[in-house]
């Protein structure tokens, strides 16, 4: 099942190094190895972790690097058989997106005894640790064609459910399903969300979802919190414009005096994690899930923070499959409800990339998205 794609050399915006300007690149089509299949991008999100990677934030990852993961493309070519989770095929014309994460293993010792498959050593991301010149290239979704390897996971976007609906809600709505799936929120629970970005939103809107009570968030600027209460969010406070104490007070006051049941942090702020020990209730639970970077260490008192407070504290890396499923699933059912395609700020071509950038680190934009 093939078909030849129409241009022989396909333009991509590039990372060459960190912080150096992006710049456009182009790059011959890649060999079709057996279950690949080649996308012709649609759209693809620009996310804190594209400024990161500018910035050389990351380890491990391979410049020059053409970012991008997570995106919608429409088949042009599958070779060979390849099929979808439930068995049906993918064919060309399909429109599709993709699990980011590609080479979990499934026979280590992470995956198999600890099942934990986003902390799989062999795991690699696609516009994050895919590197462009690494393999067949076209790894990442600010490019017109993306090259998917055998055993990418890959998704129809279902009915109803539209490529602005899917590149709105981005890589935080997958991300947040795996935090609130964590939080195992209990009908009424009061929940309070640290960090207004893509993530927070999405976990605000899921805490509702699951049935809190209430659901507060603390953030800024203005025009994200403004999204969060288009959300539902009961109340939300401008991080930059109140201090910890006046914050803790006011959650306080929304939660019977004792703070939040559940706290979610998605700042990215480690100044964050000490104000979300204060903030969650003794015997709560502290999900943390938006220190994607090493931006330092912080001091919390051990004594006060955890065991005495008999603090549930869990971690939260990457996603997986099921993420992006239940995410699909979530999307078809309440998109009509609520609209994630909202998030979406502004569009930049390929040239625009350093722009969009800017725009996202500057948080001009709630979601920035790249159309090739
Ligand atoms: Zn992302
Ligand atoms: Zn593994």
């Amino acid at each position: 099942m093939s078909s030849q794609p129409s241009s022989a050399t396909v333009r991509a915006a590039v990372l060459p190094a960190p912080n150096v300007p992006p710049e456009v690149r182009s790059y011959p089509l890649p060999a079709m190895e057996e279950g690949a299949v080649l996308l012709r991008t649609i759209a693809s999100e620009v996310c804190g972790t594209d400024v990161h990677l500018h910035h050389g934030h990351l380890a491990g990852v391979p410049y020059p690097l053409i970012p991008g993961h997570v995106s919608i493309g429409s088949v042009e070519i599958v070779q060979g058989t390849v099929q979808d989770v439930e068995g049906r095929p993918i064919l060309p014309g399909d429109v599709v997106t993709f699990l980011d994460v590609h080479g979990t293993c499934n026979a280590c010792w992470y995956c198999l005894v600890a099942r934990a498959t986003t902390r799989c050593p062999h795991r690699r991301v696609y516009g994050i640790t895919y590197g462009a010149d690494d393999g067949p290239g076209l790894a990442g979704g600010w490019s017109e064609r993306i090259y998917l390897r055998p055993q990418t996971r890959i998704i129809r976007l279902a009915e109803g459910v539209s490529p602005d609906d899917w590149i709105g809600a981005g890589c935080g709505l997958p991300t947040a399903v795996h935090a609130i799936e964590l939080a195992r929120i209990g009908l009424g629970d009061r929940v309070l969300i640290q960090g207004s970005g893509p993530v927070g939103l999405s976990a605000c809107v899921l805490a509702l979802l699951s049935g809190a009570g209430w659901v507060g968030m603390i953030g800024a600027p203005e025009l994200r919190l403004k999204a969060a209460r288009r959300f539902g969010a009961d109340w939300t406070t401008d991080v930059t414009a109140t201090t910890a104490d006046e914050r803790k007070q006011a959650v306080r006051d929304a939660t019977g005096g004792r703070g939040a049941d559940i706290v979610i942090e998605a700042s990215g702020n480690p100044l964050a994690v000490p104000e979300g020990c204060e903030l969650v209730r003794d015997a709560g639970r502290y999900v943390i899930v938006g220190q994607y970077t090493d931006h330092g260490d912080v001091a919390i008192n051990p004594h006060l923070h955890i065991n005495k407070k008999h603090l549930e504290i869990r971690g939260c890396w990457g996603s997986d499959f099921s993420h992006v499923y239940r995410a699909m699933e979530i999307l078809a059912r309440f998109g009509r409800r609520i609209d994630w395609s909202a998030l979406i700020s502004r569009r930049y071509g390929l040239e625009e990339v350093g722009q969009a950038l800017a725009d996202v680190e500057a948080q001009r934009v709630v979601k920035a998205v790249i159309v090739p």
